[in-house]
């Protein structure tokens, strides 16, 4: 699953796949070269790949849940609000925008 970031430099939106290992700079913004996690570069493309991957499985096991006619509804806006409040707590970067 694609996943949307904001370059604190430039602050032009990218996609994580576009800073990722296969990407033409891993871990520098595509639009003003800024590098990102100065600190932990080598981990930086690593986590983007898997952040990117662990979407895209957790929305497929979900998927397969709603296919098995199970009886219950799953409550995805109670869901997304609480991924929302989880990864949000985890920020210490506490964006102001
Ligand atoms: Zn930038």
């Amino acid at each position: 699953m694609k996943i949307e970031a904001q370059c604190d430099t430039c602050r032009r939106t990218f996609l994580l796949s576009q800073i990722g290992p296969d990407s033409d700079a891993p871990g520098r913004c595509p639009f003003c070269g800024a590098r990102f996690a100065r600190h932990y570069s080598t981990v930086l493309v690593d986590a983007v790949a898997q952040a990117e991957g662990s979407a895209a499985a957790f929305v497929a096991t979900l998927g397969r849940l709603q296919a098995m006619e199970t009886g219950f509804d799953l409550d995805i806006e109670g869901l997304l609000r609480t991924i929302g409040e989880q990864v949000r707590a985890q920020d210490t970067h506490a964006s102001t925008a």
